[in-house]
């Protein structure tokens, strides 16, 4: 499968260059030169299908032959060894919980299958490559736990200092080996930033590529998720409505290349906080970023969401067609945390502060009933344990994977400006 660059003036790459370069010379995100659904067949009776099958499926066009069958095989398997369950929490309503890997957030399946993808490409030469990727909080820790002992790989993570919580900032700087954080002074827009900045600065002599959703073997496999759940829904014979709380609008473009597989979804709902770019761009046709504001829902502070332009590819640049398919709102933080009361409250269950974003989308929307709505949990209330705490009258118990990391020493290199994170990478 090639790949060419969304800026159109760089050629086309394979998959292979696509994941180690992670953005186009031209500074532009890399997108696929054919997307071929999948048979009906196989949809109609997904049911019969393991999750390995299903992955193996949805991702294989997209890797083509450059890693071999039995591999690939493999590395989904390593990829997605825990579960993916939809829990219903009301009438046609339920929430997919995406925070079983081992960092307690979604973006464990795209780091690992990114990881693995790069130590295969990786096998035979010792040419280093340094990652280099910039988190909101749910990255860092995702990457970090991903990458960690991967040989010839170098991780360099840098996060907007005072803008995660506790429990992702340690788990994105006490892992050590070949990860280093850098806890930079400034917002995730600065982070991501300099992160572009560093790829297509030639002074820099390493390679260096990104572990951020632009990387297409970060994103792609992402759409797993919305297979899986459709999976355990299909059944009900309802139509489908995702809502994705959405940052960096990765995970819901991942959703849209499920459905561009032939995976029948009703409409795509992409919440957010008052990071409302999208939102506003639906609404009145200009695409106006702005500065990151900071949020309850830090994961999906972003004010200009890398992901967007794929989606606009995906829809020919066409406004009135993305309609159809595809809603947005936006959420204060107010709103979110009576939505976490309400989902408490009505359910007994406890939603993070990104998942009950998601839920207000659903709520916004409003699901008739003959649809069945899904909201994803993107991490676990553990991730954001003092909003929780404060908002609703728990006690959240730690699980594992967290008490691992919560008593580690933070190790991290404060940095302010583009030239310091240089100086580091040539150092
Ligand atoms: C990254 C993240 C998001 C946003 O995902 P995007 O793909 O960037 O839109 C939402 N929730 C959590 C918990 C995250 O970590």
């Amino acid at each position: 499968m090639n790949y060419y660059s969304l800026h159109h003036k760089s050629p086309k790459v394979s998959f292979q260059e696509a994941v180690v370069k992670g953005l186009a010379p031209d500074r532009g995100i890399y997108f696929p030169e054919n997307i071929t659904p999948i048979s009906k067949e196989f949809i109609d009776t997904i049911g019969d299908y393991s999750n390995e099958e299903i992955a193996y499926e949805a991702i294989k066009q997209f890797v083509g032959d450059e890693i071999p069958k039995d591999v690939l095989q493999q590395i989904i398997k390593e990829t997605i060894n825990f579960d993916f369950p939809v829990v219903e929490i009301e009438k046609n309503i339920g929430t997919l919980e995406l925070f079983h890997g081992p960092t307690m957030a979604f973006k464990d399946v795209g780091a690992r299958f990114m990881a693995r993808c790069l130590g295969y490409f990786n096998r035979n030469n010792n040419n280093q490559i340094t990652v280099l990727v910039a988190t909101s909080g749910d990255t860092g820790g995702a990457v970090a736990n991903g990458f960690l002992g991967v040989k010839g790989v170098d991780v360099v993570i840098l996060y907007p200092s005072g803008k995660v919580s506790d429990i992702q900032e340690k788990q994105l700087t006490t892992l050590g080996q070949n990860i280093k954080a850098l806890e930079v002074d400034g917002v995730f827009d600065d982070c991501q930033e300099m992160v572009k900045t560093a790829f297509l600065d030639s002074d820099i002599p390493r390679t260096l590529t990104s572990a951020n959703s632009i990387n297409i073997a970060r994103w792609l496999p992402q759409m797993f998720y919305f297979f899986f759940a459709y999976k355990q829904v299909y059944k009900k014979n309802k139509e489908v409505v995702f809502s994705v709380p959405s940052g960096n609008f990765g995970n819901i473009c991942a959703g849209l290349m499920a459905q561009k597989l032939g995976l029948p979804v009703k409409q795509f709902i992409a919440a957010t906080n008052v990071n409302d770019t999208v939102p506003n761009y639906l609404v009145d046709g200009v695409y106006n970023p702005k500065p990151s504001k900071a949020t309850i829902s830090n994961a999906m502070d972003v004010g200009n969401p890398s992901n967007f332009i794929r989606i606009q590819e995906l829809f020919n640049n066409d406004l009135e067609a993305l309609k159809t398919a595809f809603s947005s709102y936006s959420f204060t933080d107010e709103a979110t945390k009576v939505a976490m009361k309400d989902i408490y409250k009505n359910a007994n269950y406890v939603a993070d502060p990104h998942g009950a974003v998601g839920y207000l989308g659903l709520k916004e929307y409003k699901i008739t009933e003959e649809q069945f709505g899904i909201f994803l949990e993107t991490a676990h209330p553990v991730k954001f344990l003092d909003v929780v705490t404060e908002t609703l009258p728990v006690e959240v118990e730690i699980p594992e994977q967290i008490k691992s990391v919560i008593d580690k020493e933070k190790e991290a290199l404060k940095i302010g400006t583009y030239e310091e994170l240089k100086s580091f990478l040539n150092s």
